[in-house]
């Protein structure tokens, strides 16, 4: 008996398939991340095709099959995508967004609603140009990060909660540090870097949109950085450390040599049991779970689902970087 259901989605990805169809990934509201097939969509007239597009905020009925689900029917509720690619900066944001989102959900048909939520609201806000475009990324990752389980902590000691400001940051303490936890070679970014992105991760957007270029590319310079020590499982590409590293000081790893990888694993280790819940855990079960599911649906829609590109992340954070402070 076909399962047939209805849910909010976001699309996240959109491939080809054949010669008319498609296959989108989902995020949806209910159901978590999706793959389903959407027929005849690259046909013209067809009635889907727009509304299948990446960034889309659709409503959607899908027929559920043994891998990937089929699309029978679209409803456009949030047409983003319209916004999004007529603007470059928006654009570069709204595709990291995207790619975060996907590999921070990865665990397909687990529901994942505050995701959903953080992204369409986060999709929204680049739509209706209400706020810089890197700042939204940058607010939008931080966030993601912290509902995935790997909340930063920007004013409090976020190793013994000793209240802040601290001037410290350490990637492996989770955050600003005091002066009794933190560790040789913390980071010490400007005050006003760290007051920057307490308020993007708790959304004071007064206080955001007043900050200071360098300020938000000091905070970006953070944001890659966490998101790197948290999300790759491998470590590839670390470009991000050569334009930034000379601020961010000798806690970072520096370069892409070997060296620098085996320091870096090293200090996971060493410090990733106390500081990364059961959300990193779960995650990484998650990830083996799949990977058996996904070998198979790769090999039966010959689709790639490609993991995280942290340096396309990074390369967004400096398209996007602000040259004037936002007109409003
Ligand atoms: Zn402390």
């Amino acid at each position: 008996m076909p399962v047939i259901y209805r849910d909010e989605a976001i699309v996240l990805r959109a491939q080809k398939l054949g010669e008319a169809d498609r296959i989108v990934t989902l995020l949806t509201r209910e159901h978590g991340q999706v793959r389903a097939v959407a027929k005849g969509v690259r046909k013209t007239m067809s009635r889907f095709g727009a509304r299948l597009e990446p960034f889309m905020l659709i409503d959607v009925q899908l027929y559920e099959g043994r891998s990937l689900d089929t699309v029978t029917q679209v409803e456009t509720i949030g047409p983003y995508g319209l916004a999004i690619v007529a603007d470059y900066a928006r654009y570069t944001a709204a595709t990291a967004m995207l790619e975060t989102a996907e590999r921070l959900t990865e665990t397909e048909r687990e529901p994942a609603l505050q995701q959903f939520l953080l992204l369409a609201g986060g999709l929204r806000t680049l739509a209706q140009n209400l706020h810089e475009p890197g700042l939204v990324l940058d607010a939008y990752l931080i966030r993601s990060l912290a509902v995935a389980g790997w909340a930063p902590s920007f004013t409090d000691c976020a190793r013994c909660g000793q209240t802040g400001p601290h001037r410290a940051f350490s990637l492996a303490m989770g955050g600003a540090v005091c002066p009794s936890c933190r560790p040789p070679g913390s980071a010490a970014p400007h005050p006003e870097t760290l007051q920057l992105l307490s308020a993007l991760l708790t959304g004071d957007w007064t206080s955001a949109d007043a900050s200071e270029a360098r300020r938000r590319r000091e905070a970006s310079g953070l944001v890659a950085a966490y998101l790197q020590w948290h999300v790759e499982r491998r470590v590839r590409s670390l470009r991000w450390v050569e334009r930034e590293g000379d601020q961010l000081g000798p806690d970072l790893p520096r370069g892409r040599s070997e060296a620098g990888a085996r320091s870096v694993a090293g200090a996971r280790n060493e410090t990733g049991a106390r500081n990364e819940t059961g959300a990193r855990n779960e995650a990484r079960a998650g990830s083996e779970a799949r990977a058996g599911s996904e070998a198979r649906q790769r090999s039966e829609a010959g689709a790639r689902k490609p993991g995280l590109d942290v340096a396309a992340i990074e390369r967004a954070q400096a398209a996007v970087a602000p040259a004037d402070p936002p007109g409003w």
